[in-house]
């Protein structure tokens, strides 16, 4: 079935939807995007995702398309119309297109930004069977550009790092910068020694993770104690456990991190039960 897509100001089918050839993201990568859940036909963390995106858009010198209250309502809006009851919407932000290439910033007061959205239906997303199994790890350089905390569609890095992942029989990779573990390719990346949950600390050297700020509040909350500093993968590959969290995967427990086993191998109690708290929170605050 064809899906509704949201491309400035217009609702269309997705095969209807245009941007230019122009566009300043398919020309530069000078765009910035999110992913927002929707579980039960509800947004997880919009507020979380909605002001990072002003972040992004911020610290970019882009003009933000939009306000926040009329995000949520197209948000709202493809929900209804894709019928997602389970599933992801993407955003992306770019900043627009001058109608030539050029590495100068066009003028935001002439050159207004692209917005698109389009939704990703996943009946049972928060049910996936990975979490059963929970994800081998291989580790890889980071080589991405010095400004990460910056969520922008510069994903070509991530996306050969899941690749070389694949072909190593992996399901995802850990980036390693001066001995240390940075995150994941699409994740934030955490391991669990006794009580204790250790994960770097926010800093332009990794995307400040939403769901990474609602689990260790809950971490916190269900008296476990947070470390965030920096840890290498020896250290990682030594816990109880391993796990990482993003918007669309919540908390994925890790089992094997470049052919050690984590613990005994299975995914963790405490990551699980991390899991099961960000779940039954999220969708009580969900909107
Ligand atoms: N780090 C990177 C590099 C990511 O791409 C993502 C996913 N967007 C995350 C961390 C997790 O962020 P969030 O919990 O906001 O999805």
């Amino acid at each position: 079935m064809s899906r509704t897509v949201y491309v400035n100001g217009e609702y269309l089918p997705e095969e209807e939807a245009k941007i230019s050839i122009f566009d300043r993201a398919f020309l530069m990568a000078d765009g910035v995007y999110e992913v927002t859940s929707v579980l039960g036909g509800k947004l997880i963390d919009f507020e979380g995702h909605a002001v990072r995106l002003q972040r992004s858009m911020t610290e970019l010198e882009m003009v933000a398309p939009c306000t926040k209250e009329e995000l949520l309502e197209i948000h709202r809006e493809l929900v209804k119309l894709n019928e997602i009851e389970d599933g992801l919407i993407y955003l992306q932000v770019t900043r627009g297109s001058a109608g030539d290439r050029d590495f100068m910033f066009p003028d935001p007061e002439t050159t207004k930004p692209t917005i698109v959205l389009f939704t990703q239906n996943k009946p049972g997303l928060a049910n996936s069977p990975a979490v059963q199994n929970g994800l081998k790890i291989i580790s890889i350089d980071d080589i991405r550009w010095g400004r990460r905390d910056i969520k922008t569609t510069q994903l070509l890095y991530p996306s050969m790092g899941k690749m070389a992942a694949k072909k190593a029989g992996c399901d995802d990779a850990w980036m390693i910068e001066d001995g240390f573990v940075t995150e994941g390719t699409s994740n934030n990346a955490y391991f669990i020694k006794g009580n204790k949950i250790v994960t770097r600390a926010l800093s332009t050297d990794i995307l400040h993770g939403i769901t990474r700020a609602a689990v260790l509040r809950f971490a916190q909350e269900a008296q476990m104690e947070v470390e965030e500093r920096n840890f290498t993968i020896e250290e990682a590959q030594a816990a109880d456990e391993a796990f990482v969290t993003s918007a669309s995967t919540f908390v994925m427990p890790v089992v094997e991190i470049d052919g050690k086993a984590i613990g005994d191998g299975a995914p963790g109690s405490k990551a699980l039960r991390l899991r099961e708290i960000y779940l039954d929170e999220s969708l009580k605050a969900a909107i």
